[in-house]
């Protein structure tokens, strides 16, 4: 598989998405995907997951069947500055997405590229979600060498301009262009709603091939990729010690 991990993804927490953990645990063995990431919605968005789903991620198993489970969540860009989930829910996560979601009114190129600057540069996020969404227009230079300083990826969405976000192809392609000139790193996502969907990388392999960017910038290529991306940006290997364990053999 050449992409044999998926970090992001959408359970019946949030009622728009219609499957759940272990439908998703149970895919992923059948299909051999060896980690993938629960990602909800934030709070703040209407159809999000109660900050609650978050603070009790802890119930999960790690490691289920030899499938490796993250703790994540896919944090909204408020309007205030910041992301909706404070310092207690994030520090038992394993990773943190952040993308413009329907609580955020656009503000232009100018005033969005600002607003997710100042969140890259937080320190508060890992992965930042869907930037070639039209709806929600960007400066990519500004904001793909911000993130390279502060070494936060960026994701090429498998799910935008397909399900959501139409319009998205062209701008995701001059992101994944400008994030193989750049050195970026670089997350792939399902962004599955579905479990049928978990792994499915069509339209953002369609994207990194448009590109030309290679696949040692994407960190799905191997999940030590992503335990040691993880490790790098500053979150606690102890608790994922049974899966370093696990692919470090
Ligand atoms: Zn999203
Ligand atoms: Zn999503």
């Amino acid at each position: 598989m050449r992409f044999p991990v998926d970090l992001h993804t959408h359970t019946v927490a949030c009622s728009h998405a219609f499957s759940t953990i272990g439908e998703y645990l149970t895919r992923a063995r059948e299909m051999g995907l060896m980690m993938f990431a629960t990602t909800d919605h934030g709070p703040a968005l209407a159809d999000g997951a109660h900050r609650w789903h978050f603070g009790n991620l802890k119930v999960l198993p790690r490691l289920w069947e030899g499938v490796a489970l993250l703790r994540g969540v896919e944090a909204n860009v408020m309007e205030e500055g910041g992301i909706d989930l404070g310092p207690r829910e994030r520090s038992r996560l394993d990773l943190v997405l952040c993308g413009f979601h329907e609580n955020f009114r656009s503000r232009g190129a100018e005033g969005n590229t600002e607003a997710i600057k100042a969140i890259i540069a937080s320190g508060e996020v890992d992965i930042i979600t869907h930037l070639g969404n039209p709806a929600y227009p960007i400066i990519p230079e500004e904001v793909l060498r911000c993130a390279l300083v502060h070494q936060v990826a960026i994701e090429i969405n498998a799910t935008s301009g397909v399900n959501s976000r139409p319009g998205s192809h062209g701008n995701c392609v001059e992101l994944a262009r400008l994030c193989a000139r750049l050195g970026n790193v670089v997350s792939l996502g399902s962004d599955a709603h579905i479990h049928f969907s978990l792994g499915n990388f069509e339209e953002a392999e369609r994207v990194i091939g448009e590109a030309g960017l290679p696949d040692a910038q994407i960190i799905n290529r191997d999940p030590l990729a992503v335990l040691e991306f993880l490790k790098g940006r500053g979150h606690d290997p102890a608790p994922l010690a049974e899966l370093w364990e696990r692919f470090s053999r």
